[in-house]
């Protein structure tokens, strides 16, 4: 209620619904009224515009209708994740006591309600609201005297990280974690806001107190229980106050109910490949252009069956290590599981049975979850101890395999404890097993008896009255009752029968009845049953604290199977596709033999072409001009190096035969830019700005990729760009590139410039056509076939001709020096054969539906008519 007032003519009810939505002015109330949550005002508005439900009134406030809608309590979460999906967060208020409770406190009879829980992107837990493959991060960046932070949580598993970072680092490092939602103090400066807008996250703005790094220290020392965060490295000011930030906003969004946090890991930019946001665009690692996981790298080489290896393949794709020992340690393990075939196998069928560790821990500590997250934890503790682990492992695989056992204790206590399906909720009990707990296995022996006193019941009152199709029925307003059609009721209402019967209720078709005997045992039902439930909750909680003392093995379990899922998977797929271990080491070599484009491997499988795989060499900083037709491959050969970079310092195999690679420190890729017109760039200023980017920044240890520079102008300002740039590449950055372009004229560069090297994608001209051999040679391409290719893409024949006319006249006019003559020189474009020449049946309809007088027709001659233009066309 934007501008909403209190006012002295609301009802109680519309008094506490306006106090707290005051409270919460950004966010979209649910108030719980019963089983529905219901929103008015502008707030119900907006909802059911969003939700697609019926928007109706409720009362009056200062004597207007009070928009309103509302949703069942019990399907809310999807609603959550359609409005969290359209940009909305959520403030679930519940009833905090029953009506009764209320009406003893005699507080007008409004039940008392709180907010208990702020839906947000970056805070949600629900399996239902994520997805089980990726990670949701909730990120908070903050500047402290010029040094900057950001630190990041995924509450859904726990893990929280921070690193130094520069606010020109900001972008780059949204682009490689993707958070959903990031926070920054309210008086941020617009050019590191406007960087989170442009990423695909939400913004929440905090109050500089949120970010106070004294304060923050304290409250991040109480949420880990520790004295000093010395225990977990030596954070920077801005660091503590980017985590102190995130902890503030759990507070917020979850009320106090903190999620499990593991201590957070502080990473450094060193350490990882340095790749930014538009290179991971233009590679597609994580997400494609068109958005989405399919398509993307990552889609094309998951072949995980955990969710949690499947969020750790995603992590090391996003950030490739820069550190030849970890990259060597992890190649060990794929390369041994690549050769273990047998037990690679058996240990990703083994995996199958295991579930996320991560999310359902999170859950309970939120109190989110429920027995059937205790029963996930019991399932994957037994399935990990089964994982055939053997003794002779690689390092990496030893280590980890050490956290997957131990934690037998914990195993035997949830076995004893759980019954072998439970329920999802604790609400109504029924997960405890039998022989676990013997009160409650007394309470529910009472209960169970009782139940089957009340079936006794029945066939004494149906004797007693005659009456065969009397029934005991039980529903949550009357509890236990006996029903009769009301014809039979008569009877009842009469002695001697009206002794026993009292009458309850009248409904359409039926009477129902309850006697002594009858409320007697269903008192002692509810008590047993009740007793039973209160069992349950005392047990599930007991349950729960055990669960949660073991939360940090058990996050180290977790980790476990997500490393193991991850080296088999990438054993699998190395051989199932045939990609082999690159040699990697601190040399500054490039060379790869029969490299291929996994993603468009994969897709030309499908249609069942072949790919043609190509080798690279550009070792000791070579520079690649590659000149070659559009559709040739250029592009493809581009990228696949690049990816394969990027795959192998992931730890992982290559589409490959064989590729030796020195540590590559950044990556970057221009290509096909775009137009980028949301701020308000065209497409040459963008290319122009990211180029920029790449010679400013590009060490010896990069490797850059550039594709057609300088094609948004004119050709000889593009040609002149596009030649200083390559100069600069291989005289001062002297780095690790390929440099494709159509300007031939470049290829002269080879001869002037020891380093580069000329290299062309093959094609053959065969009857007029281009057939593409997607070859890459040493050498130049001797013509462009442009063309050509423009006939293969469906242009209208006479363009092709008049097309192939110019070229000539152009070329020639080259030959015999200078452009200018060019236009007097050729034939007028009317000496061409008109189009009148070329059937064109549009034209012929057109002219004979012009003569045409509908309101004259006769049906009958509307119908030749039809007939005589189907016969033109
Ligand atoms: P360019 O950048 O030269 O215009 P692309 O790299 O976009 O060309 O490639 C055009 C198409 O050719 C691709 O979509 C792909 O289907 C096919 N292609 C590219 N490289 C290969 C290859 N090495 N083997 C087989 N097909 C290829």
């Amino acid at each position: 209620v934007r501008g909403g007032k209190m006012n002295t003519t609301a009802t109680p009810m519309m008094a506490q619904y306006l106090e707290i939505k005051a409270q919460h002015p950004d966010a979209l109330l649910f108030y719980r009224m019963g089983d529905f949550y219901e929103m008015f005002f502008d707030d119900a508005i907006a909802a059911a515009e969003a939700l697609d439900i019926a928007l109706t009134k409720r009362g009056k406030h200062d004597d207007a209708d009070i928009p309103m809608c509302g949703v069942p309590h019990h399907a809310a979460e999807s609603y959550f994740l359609t409005l969290i999906r359209k940009g909305f967060r959520v403030a679930v208020c519940e009833q905090m006591e029953s009506p009764a409770e209320a009406k003893k406190r005699g507080s007008k009879s409004v039940v008392r309600r709180e907010v208990v829980r702020l839906v947000t992107p970056g805070t949600l837990t629900e399996d239902s609201l994520l997805d089980a493959r990726r990670h949701n991060y909730l990120a908070a960046f903050h500047i402290v005297r010029d040094q900057g932070a950001l630190a990041w949580v995924d509450i859904s598993t726990g893990a929280f990280h921070v690193m130094p970072c520069a606010g020109a680092k900001l972008g780059p490092e949204l682009a490689r974690l993707t958070p959903r939602e990031v926070i920054v103090v309210d008086s941020a400066q617009a050019d590191w806001t406007g960087l989170v807008s442009e990423s695909s996250a939400v913004l929440t703005t905090l109050g500089a107190a949120a970010f106070d790094s004294t304060a923050g220290e304290k409250r991040l020392c109480a949420l880990f229980k520790v004295g000093s965060l010395d225990a977990f490295g030596a954070f920077e000011r801005a660091e503590i106050a980017a985590m102190s930030a995130v902890a503030e906003y759990l507070d917020i969004t979850q009320r106090g109910n903190l999620p499990l946090l593991r201590p957070p890991m502080r990473e450094t930019q060193k350490s990882a490949m340095q790749i930014d946001a538009a290179t991971r665009r233009s590679l597609e690692l994580t997400h494609a252009l068109a958005g989405g996981r399919q398509g993307s790298l990552l889609a094309c080489i998951d072949r995980t069956v955990t969710a949690g290896g499947a969020r750790l393949l995603e992590r090391r794709l996003a950030s490739p290590s820069c550190d030849l020992g970890i990259i060597t340690a992890r190649q060990d393990a794929v390369a041994f599981m690549l050769d273990q075939t047998r037990l690679c196998d058996d240990i990703r069928d083994a995996l199958r049975g295991t579930h996320d560790l991560d999310r359902a821990l999170s859950r309970l500590a939120l109190d989110r979850g429920g027995p059937r997250d205790m029963a996930a934890i019991r399932n994957t503790i037994a399935q990990a101890a089964r994982l055939p682990m053997q003794p002779d492992l690689p390092p990496l695989l030893a280590d980890v395999a050490r956290d997957l056992t131990g934690h037998d204790d914990l195993l035997a206590l949830l076995d004893a404890a759980l019954v072998a399906e439970p329920p999802l909720l604790a609400r109504d009990g029924g997960f405890i097993a039998a022989g676990y707990d013997a009160e409650l296995d007394d309470a529910r022996k009472l209960r169970d008896e009782g139940r089957s006193v009340i079936a006794g019941m029945q066939a004494d009152f149906i004797a007693q009255t005659g009456i065969t199709s009397l029934k005991i029925k039980h529903n949550n307003v009357l509890g236990y009752f006996i029903e009769t059609t009301a014809t039979h009721a008569e009877k009842m209402f009469a002695p001697p029968l009206n002794d026993t019967f009292i009458h309850r209720q009248t409904t359409a078709n039926q009477v129902r009845f309850t006697t002594l005997d009858l409320s007697e045992i269903e008192t002692r039902i509810l008590n047993a049953g009740g007793h039973a439930l209160e069992i349950e909750k005392r047990l599930y909680s007991s349950l729960k604290e055990a669960i949660l003392a073991q939360a940090g093995p058990l996050g180290a379990l977790a980790r476990a199977l997500a490393e193991v899922d991850l080296a088999t998977a990438l054993a699998h797929l190395a051989r199932s596709e045939n990609w082999v271990r690159p040699k990697l080491d601190d040399s500054r070599a490039f060379a790869i033999t029969g490299g291929r484009h996994p993603v468009v491997e994969m897709a030309l499988q499908k249609q069942g072409a072949p790919f043609v795989a190509n080798d690279c060499a550009l070792s000791d900083a070579r520079v690649w001009l590659l000149t070659g037709p559009n559709m040739a491959g250029k592009s493809t050969f581009l990228r696949q190096n690049a990816l394969l970079a990027i795959l192998a310092q992931m730890g992982g195999f290559v589409p490959a035969t064989a590729a030796h690679i020195g540590i590559v420190s950044q990556i970057f890729s221009r290509v096909g830019a775009s137009d980028d017109l949301a701020r308000g760039r065209s497409t040459f200023m963008v290319e122009m700005v990211e180029t920029a980017a790449i010679l400013n920044q590009a060490d010896d240890r990069a490797l850059v990729i550039l594709d057609e520079i300088g094609r948004g102008t004119a050709t000889y300002d593009g040609l002149s760009i596009a030649w200083a740039t390559l100069e600069h590449l291989h005289d001062v950055n002297r780095c690790r590139a390929l440099f494709a372009t159509h300007y031939h004229e470049m290829s002269a560069l080879s001869a002037k410039l020891d380093g580069v090297e000329n290299a062309t994608v093959t094609v053959k001209e065969w009857d007029g056509d281009v057939i593409f051999l997607h070859e890459v040679k040493r050498g130049t391409a001797d013509r462009s076939y442009g063309v050509q290719v423009a006939r293969l893409a469906g242009l209208p024949q006479v363009v092709v001709d008049r097309a192939k006319v110019v070229l000539e006249a152009l070329e020639k006019g080259e030959r015999e020096g200078g452009r200018k003559a060019i236009v007097d020189d050729l034939p007028l474009f009317a000496a061409i054969p008109a189009p009148a020449a070329v059937k064109q049946p549009g034209s012929e309809v057109e002219a004979r539906l012009k003569e045409v007088l509908p309101d004259e027709l006769t049906p009958k001659e509307a119908l030749a008519l039809i007939y005589e233009l189907r016969g033109m066309v």
